[in-house]
């Protein structure tokens, strides 16, 4: 693999031109900003693509499957409304850049990926660049049982509906005064989906809401 470096200077000037068209598309959250503004999104696409590392575009990293747009990464990030500490899964590990900036958010990270190529490129890149994630293979809609439960969920690829299995694996409420696990998971049909922010508000109770339109990957169950 090619050295892999975070400290580019042109690289560094166009993240920050991107943070600010990150926020011009209503991303405010600070802590966000910065979390993305420390990831070197570069090493994350392939080489003939670095050019473009920081248009807010989606990007091919093989597979079929792409590396989100930087503003929809960011949207997510904040939907999920993270504390320093929260144990955080992520569905559709990709590229590896959304764990990358999980990890800057100073959560723990878990990750699942179905694609065993993309798996074992986001791991050595995570690694190289010193972010610690845990990744695994396999069907994401099943969760991560023996990790369960999590402050927080984030899928990363567009379902039909929402997979009941990840609702279980949101933590309750510790109190009244305290907040549930989140799932952010975009939904709708190949076309188009609604992001969509699902908060355990007790042991059988869920509130939710939907979050503007956007377009993933599906999500592949088995
Ligand atoms: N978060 C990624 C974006 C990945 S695109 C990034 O930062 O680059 C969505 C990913 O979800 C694809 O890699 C796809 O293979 C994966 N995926 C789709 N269905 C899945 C499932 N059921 N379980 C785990 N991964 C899945």
């Amino acid at each position: 693999m090619t050295q892999l470096t975070r400290s580019d200077g042109a690289y560094i000037r166009r993240r920050s031109q991107l943070l600010e068209e990150i926020r011009d598309r209503g991303v405010a959250d600070e802590r966000v900003l910065s979390a993305i503004g420390r990831v070197p999104r570069e090493c994350f696409v392939d080489q003939a693509l670095r050019h473009r590392a920081y248009e807010d575009l989606a990007l091919p990293i093989g597979l079929g499957q792409t590396i989100s747009q930087p503003s929809t990464v960011a949207f997510q990030t904040m939907l999920l409304d993270t504390q320093p500490g929260d144990s955080i899964l992520e569905i559709g590990t990709g590229s590896g850049y959304q764990a990358a900036v999980l990890c800057e958010m100073g959560v723990r990270v878990y990750s699942i990926e179905r694609h065993r190529k993309l798996h074992e490129r986001a791991k050595s890149i995570l690694n190289e660049l010193n972010y610690r994630a845990l990744l695994r293979t396999g069907d994401g809609t099943l969760g991560w049982p023996s990790l369960a439960p999590f402050d927080g969920v984030l899928v990363t690829a567009g379902a039909i509906e929402i997979p009941r299995i990840l609702l279980n694996q949101l933590r309750e409420p510790a109190d009244k005064n305290s907040q549930g696990g989140r799932l952010i998971v975009p939904i709708g049909d190949r076309e188009k989906q609604y992001m969509t922010k699902v908060i355990r508000t007790g042991p059988d109770s869920y509130d939710s809401e939907k979050c503007g339109r956007f377009r993933f990957v599906p999500l592949v169950s088995g």
